[in-house]
Order: structure tokens, then C-alpha cells, then sequence
């Protein structure tokens, strides 16, 4: 049921893994899918008496996060312990930055449907990661390898209205922080996680309903169908004039739907305190100056780009950046091709199905797919050859024009073939071309396809159409004299 009387006001804080070598307060290596506890020591294990060191790579990737969502950079920023306790936190608290955090008021491009809209970025912090629980039918083991890892937290104002802007929201953020170089952004590696903070208003009010978190949603469809449910859930509690619980919640893959963690905690219950370990962050305008010099071209500054060079779609462009080795593989195949153009609709349209790793790697050289795709925007194979090459292409390299012209792919385009392959099938279809004369148009649709099965799915079809026009109205002149 939909209950157009309510607005969903969603706000998205998101965890991202920085892209070191080592952890954020201690020298241990961050490397995913190591042996469990083989990559710890006494500080992110938390034992006593260990003192945190701050990772200077990491506040460097952090500030590029930042300028690449247009934050403004804290000259003096601070770290905090957050205070709980559960398994995987051996220390019983998190670093991590709460009042003076070290990005804030940035903003971030979004693109649906529904067009352009700016959503705010209210801060990002830095802080760690916690370890792994193991669940299994024997107990629960704790792996602390990924404690300690360095994190960010993007904390977007509530600025959102769907699951389809959630969802563009956060592939427009892995686009930029892939790009940046600041994280790997592996939803299914865990090194991008989103929480949804959701609520629902009646439509015209300012006033914010009481909120729902749905935490650790690790995939953009997941985010978009958890936010789709909850606000179905939320707004039928409503309609009946009951009310929505603060609480957190979780998405359930099996079930599709959100369901009850917990009541909702709030800051008091995490008894923020100063971190006496760590001094003040202090970043200088000196300290931004490489930093920004060395901020590589960002998603929407290459879509612009592509837009112009390539003369693409808008859209396919938007597509193309939200990946870096995607464009990369685009602009690369581009500068052996002609029309890039049909370029982009076949990788887009073709080519990506193919390609199911992250980060994009594509089965075909992009020299490959330009030799490919130069061959049938020069009308030398037709679009079903190509893609029949595209396919054996993914499973062996060779020469496209060469295979094609060994196997007799290439497309009829002689005149002489044509005429006496129309003709044989002309003869052969009285019915059909007597129905064309009647006005029946899905009679000369038959004779183009008795033209393509008897040349085997070879015969260039434009120039085909043509010449059997030619034909069919020759014989009605023939017809005409002969009457007269
Ligand atoms: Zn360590």
C-alpha cells in the first residue's frame, strides 16, 4: 500500500576502509582475508599500557575524501573514545572523533531519474575499525585482524527522500572515494557499509518523525530495497495512528524486510571522552597544498569530459565514471575506435555482462573491443555477429576481422550477391509479395527475414530493405506495361 501523505527523510552515514598499508594506530597490516589473528599486536588488541600512534597516510586520505566532497578542512580536529562494550572492541571503546571532527559542510552530486540534487554532507570523522565475530554452531570465535583498521565516517544531513536517491547517493560516493584513492569502497569485502537513518513526515511539515537506523547494509541493491520497506512499514504504522519506535534495526536478506535489533542508543550512551593519548589533529593550509595539488580528475569533472571529447550520452557517461577502471577501460578502447558513440553503447549494453568482478576488470582487451566494434560500425559484420564474437571474445583472444573474414562473417554488401539472393526468395514467396502489394507491411518484415535466414544472418540489412523496394516496385512496372 502507498501513503502518498507522507515524505521519508533519510539520512545515510557511511563507513569507509582507508586504503593503507597498515592499521590506524599501530604498524599492523590491514591485508583482507588473511589468517584470523595474524594480523594484530598489543595496541589493537588493547592491551594495557599500549599507546596509539596516528597514521600519518591515513589522515592524508581522509583530507582527500574531504576535499573531494567539498568539506571544509578542520585546522584542529580531535579524537575521542566512544564508549561500549561488546566482544569484537578489546578495548571496551573506539577511537574515534566526535565534537571536532576533521571535515565538515560538503557536499555531494546525485543523479536519478529525477535529475540533478545537491545532498549536504554534514562532517566526516576518522576513527577504527572493530574485530570480526565468528558465528558457528560450536560457539563464537573473535578475529582481530580488522580491528584497528582506519576508518571514515560520511554522515550526509538528511537530505535524501528515496531508496532510489539513497542508492545513487552511495554509488556517486564509492565513484569519488574509488577515484580519490581513499578506499577500495569492497561492499562485499565489508570496506564500505552504509546505516540508514529513516523517518517519515507528512507531507509540508519540517517537524522530523521519530527515526529508525537500519545498520551494516553492505550492498547499494540491499540499501535501496531496506529503505523501500521500511518506509512501507514506518507509513502504515502511521496510517493507523500508531507510533514509530526509535530503534535499531537491521535488513534481512532471507526475509527482505527490516527487523528489531534494539531500542536506539543516543550519544549520552556511549559517554564520549577525550582520548588523552592522541594531541590535538593539527592541519595547516601548508599541509593542504600537496594534498590538493596531487587530487587526481573526480567523477563529475570526467563525465563533463567525456560528454565533450566523445560527444556520449549523459547518462552512459554517468555510468562509465562511477568507476575509474571503467572510464579508464572506455577512453583507452576509444583511442582505437572511431565512433565512441556505438563505442559506449556496446560496452554498456554488451560488454558489462560479462564483467561481474569488483573493481571492473574486463575478459576482452580494450584494443580488442575497438578492433570489434570498428568492424561492425564500418557495416562489415552486423550487430548479431558482433555480439556472437563478443561472446567467444570473453573466452579466447583473436583478431575479430580476422576470424570474421575466415568464417564468412563479414556482411553481403555486394550489390550482385544481394540482387540474386532477393530475387530467389522473391520467387519463392508469391504469398508474401502479393500481400506487400496489397498494403500488408508485415509482409515485406517476412521477406527481410526469408533474406537473412537464406544468407544466414549475413546479409547487410539496410542495403537489403533497398533493394528488395527496388525490386518489388520494378515488378509492379513490369506488371503496368505488360497491361498496357
Ligand atoms: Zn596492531
Amino acid at each position: 500500500m502507498n501513503h502518498p501523505e507522507y515524505e521519508a527523510v533519510i539520512g545515510l552515514e557511511v563507513h569507509a576502509e582507508l586504503r593503507t598499508a597498515s592499521k590506524i594506530f599501530c604498524s599492523c597490516k590491514t591485508e583482507f582475508g588473511a589468517a584470523p589473528n595474524t594480523q594484530c599486536c598489543p595496541i589493537c588488541m588493547g592491551l594495557p599500557g599500549s599507546l596509539p600512534r596516528l597514521n600519518r597516510y591515513a589522515v592524508e586520505l581522509a583530507i582527500r575524501a574531504g576535499l573531494a566532497l567539498e568539506c571544509e578542512i578542520a585546522p584542529r580536529s580531535k579524537f575521542d573514545r566512544k564508549q561500549y562494550f561488546y566482544p569484537d572492541l578489546p578495548k571496551a571503546y573506539q577511537i574515534s572523533q566526535n565534537k571536532y571532527p576533521l571535515c565538515r559542510n560538503g557536499r555531494l552530486q546525485i543523479r536519478t531519474a529525477k535529475g540533478v540534487r545537491q545532498i549536504r554532507i554534514t562532517r566526516i570523522h576518522m576513527e577504527e575499525d572493530a574485530g570480526k565475530l565468528i558465528h558457528s554452531p560450536d560457539g563464537t570465535r573473535i578475529d582481530y585482524n580488522r580491528s584497528g583498521v582506519g576508518l571514515i565516517e560520511i554522515v550526509s544531513a538528511p537530505d535524501l527522500r528515496s531508496g532510489e536517491e539513497a542508492s545513487a547517493y552511495l554509488r556517486a560516493l564509492r565513484g569519488i572515494l574509488v577515484t580519490a584513492g581513499v578506499s577500495d569502497c569492497r561492499m562485499q569485502e565489508g570496506s564500505m557499509r552504509c546505516d540508514i537513518n529513516l523517518s517519515l513526515r507528512r507531507r509540508g511539515e519540517e517537524a522530523l518523525g521519530a527515526r529508525t537506523e537500519i545498520k551494516n547494509v553492505n550492498s547499494f541493491a540491499f540499501a535501496e530495497k531496506a529503505i523501500q520497506c521500511e518506509i512501507l512499514r514506518q507509513s502504515e504504522l502511521l496510517a493507523r495512528g500508531e507510533r514509530v519506535e526509535s530503534e535499531t534495526r537491521r535488513f534481512d536478506e532471507a526475509l527482505g524486510c527490516t527487523v528489531r535489533m534494539r531500542k536506539k542508543e543516543s550519544a549520552a550512551d556511549y559517554r564520549f571522552l577525550a582520548e588523552p593519548n592522541l594531541p590535538v589533529l593539527c592541519i595547516s593550509q601548508e599541509d593542504l597544498l600537496p594534498i590538493r595539488a596531487a587530487m587526481p580528475e573526480l567523477p563529475e569533472e570526467r563525465r563533463a569530459r567525456l560528454c565533450k571529447d566523445y560527444g556520449i550520452a549523459e547518462a552512459d557517461a554517468v555510468i562509465l565514471t562511477s568507476e575509474p577502471a571503467l572510464a579508464d577501460y572506455f577512453e583507452a578502447s576509444a583511442e582505437h575506435c572511431t565512433d565512441a558513440v556505438k563505442l559506449s553503447h556496446f560496452l554498456l549494453g554488451e560488454l558489462l555482462r560479462y564483467c561481474r568482478s569488483d573493481p571492473f576488470r574486463s575478459p576482452v582487451s580494450a584494443l580488442r573491443l575497438a578492433e570489434l566494434v570498428a568492424l561492425w560500425c564500418e557495416e562489415r559484420i552486423n550487430g548479431t555477429t558482433a555480439k556472437r564474437l563478443l561472446a567467444r571474445l570473453v573466452e579466447a583472444d583473436f583478431s575479430p576481422e580476422a576470424v570474421a573474414a575466415q568464417e564468412n562473417l563479414m556482411q553481403i554488401r555486394d550489390r550482385e550477391s544481394l540482387c540474386a539472393m532477393i530475387r530467389a526468395v522473391l520467387a519463392d514467396s508469391p504469398k508474401a509479395v502479393e500481400d506487400y502489394r496489397k498494403g500488408k507491411l508485415a509482409a515485406l518484415r517476412a521477406l527481410q527475414g526469408r533474406l537473412m535466414a537464406v544468407s544466414g544472418g549475413r546479409a547487410d540489412p539496410m542495403l537489403g530493405e533497398r533493394i528488395l523496394l527496388e525490386m518489388l516496385s520494378e515488378e509492379d512496372d513490369e506488371k503496368e506495361r505488360a497491361c498496357e
